[in-house]
């Protein structure tokens, strides 16, 4: 696939800014506060929906206005599909596709596939599990656009359950009544169902992409280390074979939740499910988090990264855009040329960086050049 332009309008720091893309690298050059990662989150936004940088849309409107726009003009299989997405300071959001304003959000996924790749990845390694968490999650949105649907039904049930849980905590140590019991049941049962849904998911995901992130962490480390990677979901199953096994995985978990019911009534809220998953890392069976260097750690979400777009690229049959904020300058070297050359031109890539002196000169001659100054953008000549 290839983003062949762009349009933002009314979004962050741009007031009417066009965008056309005609090489397989684009390089982005900037100083600090000019534009750059605004620019690769609007294009985050047109694959995902999501921003990692923002909860609420009025923040992705332009200061001062009532709604911000994001189009894009995208080849895929010698189709041209237009995308739009228009924010507004009130949070509500349309997504549009071929001019067709689409009544449900989760059909614009699966459009546009990307792979980003910021500074703030590295606490995929170092960050607390949540990190991991919303990665994985992002992955299956690529790999699944359906599953952000099942994602946002889990959230939902889930959110439903713990404000029961809280009501019956705070009705304290009297008794439950009949009724209380059977509400909770059926919670139980929902949150099984729609927690099985999103674990076997998650699990059949890292299954794919592991191999494939062990043999690029084998090239980057030069043979020296081995990465290891581990699903640690707190329902379930430790025998790769039992993930087929929907229903002995339900009643796992619905074994789970009895275990830790005293806890859950005490604490007043779900302690059981995929928003508990943990992923582990190891290097050398170590646990890369605790113990890892910092180049071990670059090393390892390196080797992921590449893993992701060798993955997407494989599953929809078409290569991922890759996003990569500001990310070359914390490479070493190495580093910065294992990724290049496996990017080579396959996978168009944007790349953002306050300097352009970091670059390869060969390469810089192959890329197109924006300079971005206060969010305006023009193209440059080297
Ligand atoms: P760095 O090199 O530091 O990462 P950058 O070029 O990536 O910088 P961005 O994060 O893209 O910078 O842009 C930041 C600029 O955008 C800031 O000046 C900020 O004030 C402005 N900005 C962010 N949101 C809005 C908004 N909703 N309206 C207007 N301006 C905004
Ligand atoms: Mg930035």
């Amino acid at each position: 696939m290839f983003l062949q332009a762009l349009h933002l309008f009314h979004f962050r720091n741009y007031e009417d800014q066009y965008l056309r893309f005609c090489a397989p690298k684009t390089i982005v050059v900037g100083e600090n506060a000019q534009g750059k990662s605004n620019l690769l989150e609007a294009v985050e936004l047109l694959s995902t929906l999501r921003s990692h940088r923002v909860s609420h849309d009025r923040d992705l409107v332009k200061t001062g206005c009532e709604m911000g726009q994001v189009q894009a003009q995208l080849e895929r299989s010698g189709a041209t599909i237009d995308l739009g997405l228009t924010f507004r300071v009130t949070g509500r959001r349309s997504a549009v596709v071929n001019h067709e304003t689409l009544r449900r959000q989760f059909d614009f996924l699966g459009n546009l596939n990307t792979v980003q790749f910021s500074s703030l990845d590295l606490d995929l390694i170092r960050g607390g599990p949540a990190h991991r968490r919303q990665w994985l999650d992002n992955l299956l949105v690529q790999l699944e656009p359906y599953s952000a649907h099942l994602l946002t039904q889990y959230q939902t049930i889930l959110r439903q359950r713990n404000s029961l849980l809280k009501k019956l905590r705070q009705s304290g140590d009297r008794l439950r009544s009949p009724e209380q019991n059977t509400e909770l049941a059926i919670w139980d049962a929902q949150l099984a169902a729609a927690g099985t849904r999103v674990m076997r998911r998650r699990a059949r995901a890292l299954a794919r992409l592991f191999p494939l992130a062990q043999g690029w962490h084998r090239l980057i480390s030069g043979e020296r280390e081995t990465l290891g990677v581990r699903y640690l979901p707190q329902v379930g199953t430790h025998s790769p074979d039992r993930w087929d096994d929907a229903t002995y995985l339900h009643d796992r978990f619905l074994d789970a939740i009895q275990e830790r019911s005293v806890a859950e009534q005490h604490q007043g809220t779900s302690l059981v499910g995929p928003h508990r998953d943990e992923v582990e890392f190891t290097i050398n069976a170590t646990p890369a988090r605790q113990h890892g260097s910092q180049g071990q750690q670059r090393t390892t979400v390196l080797a992921l990264k590449l893993a992701e777009l060798q993955l997407i690229d494989e599953v929809i049959q078409d290569p991922p855009l890759l996003l990569l904020d500001d990310v070359l300058a914390e490479l070493d070297l190495y580093r910065q040329c294992q990724l290049l050359e496996a990017i080579h031109d396959r996978f168009q890539t944007l790349i953002t960086t306050t300097h352009l002196q970091i670059f390869d000169p060969q390469w810089l001659r192959s890329s197109q050049i924006l300079t971005i100054h206060n969010g305006s953008v023009q193209e440059s000549s080297t």
